[in-house]
């Protein structure tokens, strides 16, 4: 079983899912220090009024990638999934470009205070025994590397990542940048641990139009998250649309999934330059817009539910203990 937001489901119930989301994208220490930047009621209802509008354009569960780095707040999604009919998974994880958080760097094992590693514990207890006191359990792990590459603390949160998956069989959810090569690092790294790669989606490599990168990340089994449709400013919407078409006709409809990686409030990308330069950059895109455009593109029907649900239920139902 899966858990969610709203108890827990079976991967037939999941239905046509978005792979890489966020309701927001926030900074904890900022939420508590200048709580008058975050008018949390409006940030409430704003985010209702988006989520009822992806659940209208034919979405049944949406994965909430944000995690801590991102400002995650359960507590605040639980209150909006109680008010839409969405499926919402949570994730755990750690998001950096760089450094570890310092407790990282100086607790766990051969650290200045040895021990057992700290985010690998807080991973576990989070998928395990659910966050934040809400009894709301994660049903996936992320990571991230981007423009700094494999550094020391992107590695030490990787570990993290590994070791919780090997104890919970969570599948493993990656922040990639193609511009670095961190998706073939990530595959390197998970793989050199023993992990199976059908278990981990390497996000946002939707970013290039190289098809021969897409394909050698494919063919060592991860999925690609095509995850970023309407962030113009990475690429430009046909080129995504035209990459997908292509992969579909070479036959990897089975190892892509769609998604927007927008967020309904985000403290890094300001309303004002959302809604003047990335109006596709929205979850409701996917089915309003995206698969729409697919289809026009003669992608099948088979194809288009491949990635929008078989592909989704078999990572999330994977190799769970
Ligand atoms: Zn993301």
């Amino acid at each position: 079983m899966i858990p969610t937001l709203r108890g827990e489901i079976s991967a037939e119930e999941l239905g046509r899912t978005l792979m890489h989301e966020h309701v927001f994208v926030l900074n904890a220490e900022l939420m508590i220090n200048y709580p008058e930047l975050f008018p949390v009621e409006e940030m409430v209802s704003r985010a209702v009024e988006v989520l009822d509008g992806v659940r209208a354009s034919g979405i049944d569960t949406f994965v909430d990638l944000s995690v801590m780095g991102t400002g995650r707040n359960v507590p605040v999604l639980a209150r909006i999934a109680a008010q839409v009919d969405l499926n919402i998974l949570v994730a755990t994880g750690w998001y950096t470009y760089h450094e570890a958080p310092v407790f990282a760097q100086i607790n766990g094992p051969g650290r200045l205070f040895d021990g057992p590693d700290p985010l690998t514990e807080m991973f576990v207890r989070d998928i395990r025994e659910g966050i934040s006191g809400t009894g709301v359990r994660a049903a996936v792990l992320k990571c991230s590397a981007d423009r700094y590459g494999m550094t020391d603390g992107v590695r030490t949160v990787m570990q993290a990542v590994a070791d919780a998956h090997l104890e919970t069989g969570a599948p493993i959810f990656t922040h990639s940048d193609t511009d670095n090569g961190t998706g073939l690092a990530q595959q390197d790294y998970f793989a050199s641990r023993g992990i199976d790669l059908a278990g981990v989606v390497i996000g946002h490599v939707g970013d290039t139009t190289d098809i021969d990168l897409l394909r050698r990340i494919a063919d060592r089994g991860s999925v690609l998250g095509m995850d970023r449709f309407g962030l113009e400013s990475r690429l430009p919407y046909a080129q995504r649309i035209d990459t997908v078409v292509r992969m579909c006709e070479l036959g990897y409809a089975d190892r892509m999934v769609l998604a927007t990686d927008s967020s309904v409030f985000s403290m890094n990308f300001p309303d004002e330059h959302r809604r003047t330069n990335l109006p596709l950059w929205d979850a409701r895109a996917i089915m309003n817009q995206v698969v729409p455009d697919l289809r026009d593109r003669g992608v099948a029907e088979v194809q288009i539910e491949q990635m929008m649900t078989g592909n989704a239920a078999r990572i999330l139902a994977a190799g769970r203990k």
